[in-house]
């Protein structure tokens, strides 16, 4: 018992790791001519694309990722806009997890650019896991010439406010015991979980460290907030149980539709169509998520099968405009008249709205 005990009190080391401006950065990679210019990368279209990604000297125009493209070239006149690569992106990122890979057997991965390693098991005494950390950086910097940061905590939470303390190239590290005083002056807005909305409401109530929010009773916030308030209280106090695993990747959003009767009717098929299509934009809003990729199935009355696709040079997740391309797959290879049992649409190869693919593996 007196073993167990000692062994279930060793206090976590969780590392978070973000590749800095990770786009960008590939992008200067690819043609070093870039480098120390403002650039951005984003949708093929300059007029109606959003900014995905900036670089650290476009951000000194206050240039950040989710602003329209217009007003990003409005705020800087050299700005050099490059349309981004996501499958060289994937590549590059497939290649540092890796690296994390072989430093720890527990890693989770969150986005293209992201991960938690779960080093407890890994080391004897926790300053080790400064150690790998500095290890992981260098190889990435070596191996591939990239970038990054690293947060060490004894939860992810605070590993991941860590990694964003001393950007770029930053290692900030929350040895045990120290997790309410590194929290205690910063602004509550740095939670992963508190986004603009929740951090205005905070402002009404004078809330705006998490010093601030600590004060507050746990009841207090749960009377303002819901549940929301609940974590409020755990995250004040520095407390994150979660565990650093494995997430099951959501590989496409799909919705099919199978009719009782036979339908042979174009209109109708079409207007069922139309619905599948909303129901995946729905779906993928839910999800934050946006699709490159939109499939339709189609099931014939003889049970013949088939799945057309069309990549989309933006990512979507509009109703109307993922109907624009299933209508589309569906009238050019639907055989006119020929009865149809079965009608899906889906949605794949996931963007998030700030422009990064999302579990990209
Ligand atoms: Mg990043």
């Amino acid at each position: 018992m007196g073993n167990n005990q000692a062994y279930t009190n060793k206090p976590r080391a969780i590392l978070h790791l973000d590749l800095d401006a990770f786009f960008c950065a590939v992008e200067v990679l690819r043609d070093p001519s870039l480098e120390g210019k403002p650039i951005v990368v984003g949708g093929a279209s300059a007029e109606r694309g959003v900014v995905a990604a900036a670089s650290y000297p476009a951000r000194k125009f206050g240039i950040h990722s989710a602003m329209p493209m217009i007003e990003a070239s409005r705020r800087c006149k050299d700005l050099i806009i490059i349309s981004s690569k996501h499958g060289m992106y994937k590549m590059y990122s497939k290649v540092i997890m890796g690296i994390l890979r072989a430093e720890s057997p527990i890693i989770q991965q969150v986005s293209i650019d992201e991960a938690y390693l779960d080093l407890s098991d890994e080391i004897d005494e926790w300053v080790q896991a400064t150690e790998i950390a500095r290890k992981i950086q260098l190889r990435i910097s070596r191996d591939i010439g990239l970038s990054s940061s690293v947060g060490i905590a004894t939860n992810k939470m605070i590993a991941k406010i860590a990694s964003d303390f001393q950007k770029p190239k930053g290692l900030t590290v929350v040895p045990p015991g120290t997790e309410i005083q590194f929290l205690a002056p910063l602004p509550v807005k740095k939670i992963p979980g508190i986004g603009p909305k929740t951090n205005e409401r905070l402002a009404k109530y004078g809330i705006y460290t998490v010093a601030d929010m600590a004060k507050i009773s746990e009841d207090k916030l749960i009377q303002r907030f819901g549940k929301l308030g609940q974590a409020m209280s755990q995250w004040a106090r520095g407390i994150d149980d979660r565990e650093v695993h494995e997430e099951r990747e959501i590989k496409s959003v799909s919705t099919e539709r199978t009719f009782a009767k036979n339908i042979d009717d174009q209109r109708a098929l079409l207007d069922i169509l139309e619905n599948l299509s909303h129901k995946v934009a729905d779906e993928l809003k839910k999800k934050k998520l946006m699709a490159a990729t939109i499939s339709i199935k189609l099931r014939y009355g003889d049970f013949t099968t088939f799945t057309r696709q069309h990549t989309a040079s933006d990512p979507i997740d509009d109703g109307k405009e993922i109907y624009r391309i299933a209508s589309r797959l569906m009238v050019m290879n639907w055989l006119p008249g020929e009865p149809v049992r079965l009608l899906g649409v889906g949605g794949s190869h996931f963007v998030d709205p700030q422009g990064q693919l999302s579990l990209p593996l």
